[in-house]
Parts: structure tokens; C-alpha cells; sequence
């Protein structure tokens, strides 16, 4: 038999599909489909926008790029699994810079704009663990419900938010690698995880 949970996320998905709310996204695919992972995770993790050549391209949040390996890597040192998790983003839609192929990153009205999706993939999934991915992510939060949390104040940190507990993590490009979170900061702000999940168990 269907799960009601089942039916619900296919609802939510093909109201993505349809979704034209950001003008400068038209024509591009909302991520989200099963791909997305396991909709009984403990794990939720959110991260901006799928990008060109990683979400958009492969269907998958964080795959496909240097992010989403500097992801995959990072997740395993934690001994957590891709089944085990649920992975979203902020604005479920690639966005570009005009005229060219460059991704950008969402604007505040763009993200504001895909918030709603985003309660309602947190309503569905219900994780006891929600993980934002960069300072966009974590802003994407206070729609939702409102917080005074900064990724320099709060990174690798376990912190009661909307019920749950929410592990504010850089994000694993190498941009902000290079300049703002090194590779062995990163390894050490993913055990936070580890503990949230331990606390919560
Ligand atoms: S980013 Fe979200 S709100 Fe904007 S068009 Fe895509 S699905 Fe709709």
C-alpha cells in the first residue's frame, strides 16, 4: 500500500515542476524528486541552489561537482550514507546569471519565493537533524522560523531551532574552502552531526 507520505511528496514534487514563481528560473526543472533521498531521514540537509554542472545536471542535490564530492567525502567521514539522508536546497531552481551559463546565487526575493516548498519538505520529512550548508541556507531558516544564528558565530555548533536541532555548516564549494573554511575545519564541523544524531537517538 501508498504511504501517505509517499503521495504527499509526489504532490509537493509536481508542484515544483510547475512552479514558475521566479521569473528568471522559467524553462529550468525544480530539484526534486526521489533522488532527493530518503523521505524517513533523520538528516535533512539544505544547501543554496542546484548547480549547472552538479543538482541541475544530474537530478541529485550535491553530485556531480567539486561540491558534491567535497560532500560526499565529508559525509563519510561521519559514516553516514546518502540512503540515510534527505538533501534540499534553498531555491529549488539553478540560477544563472543572464546571458550566460554562470551560476549565481539565489536572490533573497528567489528564496523567500521557494520558502513555502522548503516548510513543507521539513513538515513531510520531519528530520530530527536539519543541516544548513552555507549562509544562505541558514537565512532560509528564518522564514520558517525566525533564529539570530551566523555561520561565524555558530558553525559546527548543535542548536535548538523549530523543534529539531540544526548543525549550521559552511558549504563545501572550493571557493569557500579556499577562503573561508579549510578542508580540516570542515572534517571537524561535520562531527557535529555525528553528535546531534548520537543526542537524538
Ligand atoms: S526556485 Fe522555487 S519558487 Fe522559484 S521557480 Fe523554482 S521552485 Fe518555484
Amino acid at each position: 500500500m501508498r504511504s501517505s507520505k509517499l503521495t504527499l511528496f509526489e504532490a509537493l514534487v509536481a508542484e515544483t515542476a510547475a512552479c514558475r514563481r521566479c521569473p528568471a528560473m522559467c524553462g529550468r526543472r525544480a530539484v526534486l524528486s526521489e533522488l532527493n533521498g530518503n523521505l524517513d531521514a533523520r538528516v535533512m540537509f539544505i544547501g543554496e541552489a542546484p548547480g549547472r554542472q552538479g543538482g541541475d545536471r544530474t537530478r541529485i542535490p550535491f553530485s556531480g561537482d567539486q561540491s558534491g564530492r567535497n560532500f560526499g567525502r565529508y559525509l563519510a567521514s561521519i559514516n553516514v550514507g546518502r540512503e540515510e539522508t534527505f538533501i534540499t536546497n534553498s531555491a529549488l531552481c539553478n540560477p544563472r546569471h543572464a546571458g550566460t551559463d554562470a551560476n549565481r546565487k539565489p536572490t533573497t526575493v528567489e528564496v523567500a519565493n521557494c520558502a513555502g516548498f522548503l516548510r513543507r519538505q521539513l513538515e513531510l520529512i520531519e528530520p530530527a537533524v536539519v543541516v544548513t550548508l552555507g549562509a544562505v541556507a541558514l537565512a532560509a531558516l528564518k522564514a520558517i522560523q525566525y533564529h539570530q544564528f551566523s555561520l561565524r558565530e555558530n558553525a559546527g555548533s548543535v542548536l535548538r531551532w523549530g523543534g529539531r536541532l540544526l548543525v549550521p555548516l559552511y558549504h563545501p564549494s572550493p571557493q569557500v574552502l579556499a577562503s573561508h573554511r579549510r578542508e580540516a575545519a570542515q572534517l571537524a564541523d561535520y562531527r557535529a552531526i555525528a553528535r546531534a544524531l548520537r543526542d537524538n537517538s
